[in-house]
């Protein structure tokens, strides 16, 4: 600017990084080979335990005043880094820029040794394109990434930019193109979690894909657990079940469980059904059955034997129960008959016992293959059913509520407001042992279930478990917020609706609980583009296929407006304080039902509701 000078530009690549969330300094990473060579260089290294290999290659060039110049480098190599330095004359005005054209291949899409002429092929031919137009093509895919993602908020620009930094954080993480890769619940934007994949992708974000983009997306992230059932096998066997039954991983890259407590490993076991919900939510609003008989079926009746031979009968209650369980919220652990869990145990069976009869009935060939593949008999079917059928449910009549499980009204109902922000939040300030004791709640649980399930519920049950639960939870899991904003919409309560809805699509932006240096929350993001599509907009496809919206509008917004993908139907959604429009840019007439009337709009028409 003001000033004649040396530059000293010092491009690296360095895999000598230490991880601030590894396991106790383990180191994650052997390197392999480090090469350097005229102005590009690369570093081959592999992950010790899963052998995956990387390679990793950068190419530097240099303009001065945008026209490209030769300067002499000079190489630093350490036995795990790669470091250039350019030194560059430049004067007053001068503009001197460095681009650094980075490429990053794995054993996952090239064979081992062909890595390194990958990874150089990759930078060549980025630099050949160069800066500008990698832009443009950046921005010619998220234009298109807007169009079908964007939710336009008029009014309220805090509430706007946290649904935008939301859609584009999930968008940044994964694009659904390979059945073999996951969502991890912090992306690629911290160490955290390591980006291994949860329940978080079943239960929070099939529904953001499914909407936004082609139903092959969600189909990938399905074919995801279809691919990796053996090794749910396999997990379940090591824990002394048989005949096939399946226990996916609480935690997992490549289907083996990589989560190191066993709290959570051996106990939260309701991931089981997350794992069957996701593929009902698919087909419910796909309606690609198909998929149900070419590939679901075969992971429900894994999760089916696990849920019959888990459950064990109870003499005293004449019941089926299921002991020594985490349920979602894992601020208790080892209890008995967690709500949740035990409706889900029983809903995996009863879904896929009708599952089982739809194919019966229309897929004759199918219902042979599957049971001979299975081994399938009627009678193990009917044990099974007589599981669900007598599954146990703690209930307090003096509170008309389930309790979240068998112990929890021992515990000490103090509302969360008489806690003193000093203790807050309490997985910063308490023991684990001071946590565990009491009754708050990290995250929705019993209410997770409420919302999952929640044609099976009146609006009056919903609203007396909320009124229960919402007090005591202190929703220290970024997953909780969103459920409790939909919930809240779904019994007009839209400013607690709002009030949770800035919570979790600020949660990042904020940093509400104080640990936003581990990472963003991709998966809640997820939960957040929910609480404005099925909170505010209501959207619902349950098992009759019909799309549903129940519009509500919080009074601090003008408008809002989104877009979904529905069976390949493009709608466009508009609420504003006095009108709702819905445009259906589809070449097919749609059926909807919306605030309980039923609405049809042709092809490439407005409709005002
Ligand atoms: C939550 C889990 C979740 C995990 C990853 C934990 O804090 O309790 O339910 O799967 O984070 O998002």
């Amino acid at each position: 600017m003001n000033f004649s000078g040396e530059i000293i530009f010092s491009p690296y690549l360095d895999a000598g990084i230490v991880n601030e969330d590894s396991n106790y300094d383990e180191f994650f990473w052997e390197i392999l080979q480090i090469a350097d060579g005229n102005n590009e260089g690369y570093i081959l290294s592999k992950t010790l335990k899963t052998e995956f290999h990387v390679g990793t290659a950068m190419k530097i060039s240099i303009e001065l005043n945008n026209e490209k110049v030769e300067v002499s480098q000079q190489t630093k190599l350490k036995e795990k880094s790669l470091t250039y330095t350019y030194k560059l004359t430049v004067a007053e005005g001068d503009i001197a820029t460095l681009y650094k054209y980075g490429s990053y291949v794995s054993s996952l899409n090239y064979k081992k040794e062909d890595l390194i002429k990958a990874a150089f092929s990759n930078v060549d031919v980025a630099s050949q394109l160069g800066f500008e137009q990698l832009l443009n093509v950046q921005r010619n895919s998220w234009e298109e990434i807007w169009h079908m993602a964007d939710i336009v908020i008029e009014g309220d620009i805090k509430a706007q930019q946290g649904i935008r930094f939301n859609i584009f954080q999930l968008n940044q993480t994964y694009l659904g193109t390979d059945a073999r890769l996951n969502i991890g619940p912090k992306g690629f934007t911290g160490e955290k979690y390591g980006g291994s994949t949860y329940w978080d992708t079943e239960a929070y974000c099939i529904p953001f894909y499914m909407a936004t983009k082609d139903a092959d997306v969600a189909k990938n992230l399905l074919l995801y657990r279809y691919n990796q059932l053996d090794k749910a096998i396999e997990n379940a066997e090591k824990l002394g079940f048989t005949n096939g039954a399946a226990l996916y991983p609480m935690v997992t890259m490549n289907g083996e469980e990589c989560h190191n407590e066993w709290e959570i490993t051996f106990e939260e076991i309701h991931r089981n059904g997350a794992m069957v919900f996701g593929i009902y939510n698919y087909v419910n609003y796909t309606n690609d059955f198909d998929y149900v008989v070419n590939y679901g079926l075969e992971v429900m009746i894994a999760i089916a034997r696990f849920w019959h031979q888990r459950a064990n009968f109870s003499k005293a209650k004449n019941k089926y129960v299921i002991l020594g369980v985490t349920g979602p919220n894992e601020y208790e652990n080892n209890v008995n008959n967690n709500f949740y869990t035990n409706y889900l145990a029983k809903w995996c069976i009863e879904y896929t016992v009708d599952c089982l009869e739809r194919v019966d009935n229309d897929y004759s060939e199918d219902i042979n293959r599957l049971k001979t593949k299975l081994n399938l008999t009627a009678e193990e079917i009917d044990l099974w059913i007589d599981v669900a059928d007598k599954m146990y449910f703690p209930f307090s009549e003096e509170h008309n509520v389930y309790l979240q499980q068998d112990g929890f009204l021992d515990k000490e109902l103090i509302p969360v407001k008489e806690l003193s922000k000093s203790n807050r939040p309490i997985n910063q300030k308490w023991s684990w042992d001071r946590i565990l004791r009491s009754c708050y709640i990290k995250q929705a649980d019993v209410l997770q279930g409420m919302l999952l399930f929640e044609d099976k519920f009146t609006k009056n049950e919903i609203e007396h478990h909320f009124d229960f639960y919402e007090p005591i939870t202190v929703h220290e899991s970024s997953l909780s917020p969103c459920v409790h904003s939909i919930l809240a919409a779904s019994i007009n309560r839209i400013p607690k609706a709002y009030e949770q809805y800035l919570r979790t699509s600020r949660l990042d932006l904020d940093d509400y609980n104080h640990e936003v240096n581990e990472g963003c929350h991709i998966t809640s993001m997820a939960g957040t583009w929910m609480s404005i599509v099925q909170g505010f907009g209501g959207m619902r496809v349950w098992e009759d296929g019909i799309l549903r919206f129940d519009l509500q509008i919080p009074k601090e917004w003008k408008s809002y407006s989104f877009t979904i993908n529905f069976r390949g139907n493009i709608i466009k959604v508009y609420k504003s304080q006095s009108a709702c429009n819905f445009y259906n840019e589809s070449d097919n007439e749609i059926k909807m039902i919306v605030n309980n009337n039923e609405i049809l709009i042709p092809s490439n028409q407005y409709v005002k509701v």
